[in-house]
């Protein structure tokens, strides 16, 4: 028998964790925290069905922290094994979680852990770096690989071959899925064939625009935006997307669309960090990237870059260098420093806020996405008239024909078909993402909700 309980991101999109367990073993895919809807902050310190005390392995998809956020919580709570994940994602956890202990020490007197258990998770005896395509055996009759998921840079897919009951089972986790195609990272690798498929279901139902129509829109929208000497701000997550949006200005200004010294303020010092992480680990990057980054020619196109490490110089930021272009995390515009530019920006007519990532129920830039009117920042009721444009087309998601196209790629053709679960979307996604499957494979999805078991 082997169970598999959903500790969060079961019919929403965070909160990520799934607690497998055997009769010889228990481990957990991913821990991540809440963000947005109902009491993330109260739901993020829950362990659920969880046991630090008997959990023997954490395997981590990638260093967001829906699904990274709360192993630091089982180190605060006793554990004392190890995490598996590539060595680009152990870069990107310390950064990612160092933040998520500050955010919460400023917010709460009780923070759901300190920086310590970020840095005990982090000791090198609880590291093991695992590299794509390569197996690694767990404690109690389980191996580990990894497969590239194109998502952001060291996010992976995990493959457990899990023995009980004298048979071996393959379990495949999609964690996130990125679209074939983004630049900078290669393109996802699915695993061949597999037992059982857990499958993320964002975009479920949605498919986007085809990247090179969004890519144009947002320089349109940036080269208008220079040519009327108005500021362009981007909330956008510090991992990945602002590393993205830097690469398509630096295009913009190769074909003379952007002039070379506007300036281009990276307003993050999580995405600046992030950036350096990724400098670090070349084996992410896909050929044209390597290229553009071992000539020079990203650096020469990216001259106007100002980037900001302290608080004070981000303040004054309200005052000088406009008009600009303005980079700043968090992606949801929850938290972080966008949230004073939007602040200050939200009710001018010559601001543009260019949305491009997944707004999750309840955040702040969904309320932006659907067109409110005024909204509510830290107590002020704001006036929106600025210009906000959605640019969904540059998610960090697959949509929802590639997540059947990398479900199809999963699937043996010679074997047996797999159970299918679908977790990481909301129900209205998954829904729509089970009704194809079930329509291709007569496959019928499961859908399970958190903390509630299926058995294999
Ligand atoms: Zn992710």
């Amino acid at each position: 028998m082997i169970r598999v309980t959903p500790c969060g991101a079961a019919g929403e999109v965070t909160g990520s964790g799934l607690y497998v367990e055997t009769r010889s073993t228990r481990l957990l895919v991913d821990f991540g925290i809440f963000q947005g809807g109902e009491q993330p902050a109260r739901r993020s310190r829950e362990l659920g069905p969880v046991d630090p005390a008997t959990l023997q392995t954490v395997v981590l998809t990638h260093a967001h922290v829906d699904h990274s956020g709360r192993v630091p919580l089982l180190y605060a709570h006793g554990y004392d094994g190890g995490v598996v994940a590539t060595p680009a994602t152990f870069a990107l956890t310390p950064i990612l979680l160092e933040d998520v202990a500050r955010l919460d020490a400023e917010r709460s007197a009780d923070p759901i852990y300190r920086p310590e258990d970020v840095r005990r998770m982090h000791q090198s005896r609880h590291l093991r770096p695992l590299s794509w395509r390569r197996t690694l055996p767990l404690p109690g009759g389980v191996q580990v690989t990894l497969h590239d998921a194109g998502h952001i840079m060291g996010a992976s897919s995990a493959v457990l071959d899990v023995e009980s009951d004298s048979r071996v089972l393959k379990m495949v986790f999609s964690g996130d899925l990125g679209p074939p195609g983004v630049p900078l990272l290669r393109d996802p690798d699915p695993p061949r064939g597999a037992d059982v498929v857990f499958l993320e279901s964002t975009y479920g139902g949605r498919s986007r625009a085809p990247l090179r129509d969004t890519v144009e829109s947002f320089k349109r929208i940036v080269e208008g935006a220079a040519q009327a000497g108005e500021t362009v701000l981007v909330p956008a997550f510090a991992v990945g997307r602002t590393q993205q949006i830097l690469f398509y200005l630096a295009e913009a200004v190769r074909e003379g669309r952007l002039p070379r010294d506007f300036p281009i303020v990276l307003d993050s010092p999580m995405a600046t960090e992030a950036t350096e992480a990724l400098l670090e680990h070349p084996e992410v990057l896909d050929a044209e990237a390597k290229r553009l980054f071992g000539s020079g020619q990203l650096a020469r196109d990216l001259a106007g870059l100002v980037i900001t490490r302290t608080a004070a110089e981000s303040k004054a930021l309200n005052d000088a260098r406009e008009p600009c272009i303005i980079l700043s995390a968090s992606g949801m515009c929850e938290g972080g420093r966008v949230v004073h530019h939007l602040r200050r920006r939200l009710g001018r007519g010559d601001v543009h806020v260019v949305i491009v990532g997944y707004m999750a129920e309840g955040t702040l830039g969904r309320k932006l996405v659907e067109g409110a009117g005024e909204v509510e920042i830290e107590g002020q009721l704001i006036p929106v008239r600025a210009r906000v444009h959605e640019l969904d087309g540059l998610s960090a998601h697959a949509d929802h024909d590639e997540l059947l196209a990398w479900l199809e790629a999963v699937i043996d053709p010679s074997g047996n078909l797999p159970s299918v679960v679908l977790n990481h979307g909301e129900n209205a996604a998954r829904e729509a993402l089970a009704a194809a499957i079930r329509h291709r494979w007569s496959i019928e999805p499961l859908l399970p909700m958190q903390g509630e078991s299926l058995e294999f």
